[in-house]
Order: C-alpha cells, then structure tokens, then sequence
C-alpha cells in the first residue's frame, strides 16, 4: 500500500495548542483531497500518514498536499518492519529502477526505544545499499538520499521531500474580513493572511449601476482561486455606486476617496459581525497611493471597532506582484476594468486628512442609513474547493 508521509512546520513549536493544530491540519487534508482516493490519515508520532487506496494517484494526492498550509514536505513512503532485514529489503524496493552514483541514508528515530542509533542505522543501510549497487556515499552532496523514519510500530523509507508551503493550518486563527477589490494587492493580503491560519471571507464593492460587471467577475475568479487554500469561501459583492454618489453630492471632492474608504470599512465591520470575524484585512502598502499615507491609513481605520490589518504594509508593489504571480492571481488582477474607487474620483485627492477634518466632511451624511443600504443590497456567493464536494 502507498502511503504518503506528511510532516508539518512550527506546529510543532507550539505546544499547549498542538493537538488542536493537528485536528485542523487532518481536517484540511481531508478536504484539501476530498475527490481522491486517501483511506486514512493517521496521526503518527510529529507526522501524519495518509494512507491511499490507488498507488497511481499519489502524483495527483502530493499535487493538492503541497498546497496545504501547515505542511512542511510531504513524501510518497513504504513502511518497513522494524528489524535491519526488513529495512534492507525495502531500501531495495524504494530504490528499484533508480539511476544514482553518489547517495547518503539519514535515518531519524521517533522511537527511542529502538535498539540502534540513527548513526547505527545510516551506516548498516549505506553498508547495503553499497553493495547492491555500483554507487558510493557523498554525505555533502548526495545526488539521493534515502530517508528513514523509525517509528514506534514501523519504520518508513522514502527519498525526496515535496516541499509545502509552510505557516499555519487555515482555520486555526479564526475569521477575518478581506476588503477584495480585483486588483493585485488585496489577493496576496488574502493569501497571506490565510497562510496564518486564517479563515477569509470576502467582500466586493462594485461600481454598479455605473460601472460594468468585469470587478466582480475578477474578483469572482481570484476568490474562486484563493478557495483551494479555504476549500470553502463567501463572497459578499455590495453595489457601491449609489452610496458612492450620496458622498459626491454632500463633501468637498478632495475628501471623496476617503469616505469610500470609511465607508466599505464600515460595511465589511457589519459583515464581520455577522460572520464572527475578528479582524478587517486591506491590500495597502504604505505610500503606494496617495490614499495610503499614515494619515490617510488611520483616518479610515478611525471608522471602525475592529481592527484594520495590512499584511503588505512593508512590501513593494515588486515583491508583492512576485508573490500575485506564485498564487495565481495576478494574470486575473492585470485585465483591465474600473475599480469603484476610481468613480468621481478628482484629481488631487487629500493625502494628508486629519481625523477631525473628515468627521466635518461627514456630518452631511446619515452614515447608518447608508451602511444599512448597503448590507441591504448586499450579495453573497459560495465556492468550494475541489468543486465536486
Ligand atoms: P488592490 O491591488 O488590492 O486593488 P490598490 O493598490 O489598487 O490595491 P487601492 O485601490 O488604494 O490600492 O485599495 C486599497 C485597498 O482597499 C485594497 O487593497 C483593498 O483591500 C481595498 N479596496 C479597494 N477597492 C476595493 C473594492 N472595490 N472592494 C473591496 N475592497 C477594495
Ligand atoms: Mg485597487
């Protein structure tokens, strides 16, 4: 039987919350591979064991695996006896039909009880190995490495490790709120904030009726993306032009954008509250725009309870397409469209506002008449992933 070998990152560190840690990475997994064929995930000492039930699809089972957030590698393995028989016969297996000249084993022991050490155990395998075949060890530089893991009830022997994308298992930092927009930032915010274990719900703004549809299926198509990192994701699109225009009509031009900005936060906070979300979660990065100043950043902020968080705050529009371009996302943010924060917008926005002079601006408006208009209009939309489940 194939069995794929799962160890898992700074999960470990933590100790007091582990077990829990453990229970949501199995969780994930067993959706992460919901449509293939995996028997049986077994929590094994520090790793975790999945156990498939056709050997051909272990390709397609690391594929989704690697995705996992959580994972550190994963490897296709067979178990092993635990005597040096059983060991050897099985490094025969592991590396039938291998072309290698240069190889070292490293052998790891979970089970202290086990009468070799590890040293003891590299030497007796490098020993066999050497003998089978026309190879000689290289421990700087090996070109294979066979690994062995010696467990309490069994060993397992595999070579290479498919590496995983780090951080923590989605779900173990509870619910966020991301302002979505289509274009390249607020994706990576998404990514990252969910590579820390949070789970995302989206929300849209959307030019509509003055706009036409392309923000929203963007932005359908990026959430539907992010989904294979949730395996399950809302989307809430709020038609935002209406709103948009009230603010037109009552402040000075130059404050527009920030109110927009006020307002969508006060929007997302409402959802949060419905969805139990702890936290409001932007694409900004400081000074990329002229509404991403200090000033500006804490003037929106200044409209909600929660707190606003920005992953990409530090980051360069460079570092941050890099990482759009690794998730997938950026071919879908570069479409051309219109994003709603560019309607009425006039040409020299305020970029230094204080607090006080936006609460001027704001008495005009009746602020919970417009949030509730916009959760009123407010639509949601489900994915899943993988989309059979
Ligand atoms: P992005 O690439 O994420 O659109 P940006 O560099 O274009 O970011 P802004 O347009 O100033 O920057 O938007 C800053 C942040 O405000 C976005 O990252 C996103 O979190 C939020 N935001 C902007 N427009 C929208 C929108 N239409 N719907 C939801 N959130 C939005
Ligand atoms: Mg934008």
């Amino acid at each position: 039987m194939t069995v794929l070998l799962v160890h898992y990152h700074e999960i470990a560190l933590k100790a007091r919350n582990r077990p829990f840690f453990i229970k949501q990475l199995v969780h994930n997994l067993r959706r992460a591979t919901a449509d293939l064929p995996v028997r049986r995930i077994r929590n094994l000492t520090g790793r975790l064991l999945l156990e498939l039930s056709e050997e051909r699809s272990a390709g397609a089972v690391v594929d989704r695996i690697r995705q996992v957030f959580g994972v550190a590698n994963c490897s296709p393995a067979l178990r092993s006896p635990l005597t040096l028989e059983g060991m050897e016969e099985t490094a025969d297996r592991v590396l039938a039909g291998r072309s290698f000249q240069t190889f070292r084993v490293t052998a790891r022991r979970a089970n202290k009880a086990f009468p070799l050490t590890s040293q003891q155990i590299n030497e007796a395998l490098g020993d066999f190995v050497r003998k089978r075949f026309p190879v000689r060890v290289d421990l700087k530089n090996p070109e294979l490495t066979l690994f062995i893991q010696i467990l309490p009830k069994e060993a397992f022997l595999h070579l290479e490790k498919t590496p995983g994308p780090g951080g923590l298992p989605v779900g173990v930092a509870g619910r966020v709120v991301v302002l979505i927009s289509g274009g390249i930032d607020s994706p990576v915010a998404a990514y990252r904030m969910m590579r820390r274990g949070c789970l995302v719900s989206f929300v849209h703004f959307h030019g509509a009726p003055f706009l036409d549809r392309r923000t929203q299926e963007k932005t359908r198509e990026i959430v539907k993306l992010l989904t294979r990192f949730q395996y399950a994701s809302r989307l809430t699109l709020v038609p935002f032009g209406e709103l948009q225009q009230e603010i037109v009509v009552n402040v000075p031009a130059q404050y527009r954008v920030l109110l927009y900005r006020r307002l969508m936060a006060r929007i997302a906070e409402h959802m949060a509250g419905l969805e139990g979300a702890k936290a409001i979660i932007t694409g900004e990065s400081l000074g990329q725009v002229a509404s991403q100043t200090l000033e500006n950043l804490t003037v929106t902020e200044e409209a909600v309870q929660l707190p606003v968080l920005r992953p990409l705050i530090g980051m360069d529009k460079e570092e941050i397409s890099d990482q759009a371009r690794g998730i997938g996302t950026y071919e879908i943010s570069i479409q051309p469209d219109q994003d709603c924060c560019t309607l009425f917008v006039p040409r020299h926005p305020a970029t230094r506002a204080t607090v006080e002079e936006i609460a001027r601006a704001e008495l005009p408006l009746d602020i919970d008449r417009l949030v509730k208009i916009g959760v009123e209009r407010a639509e949601m939309e489900t994915f899943t992933f993988p989309e059979a489940s």
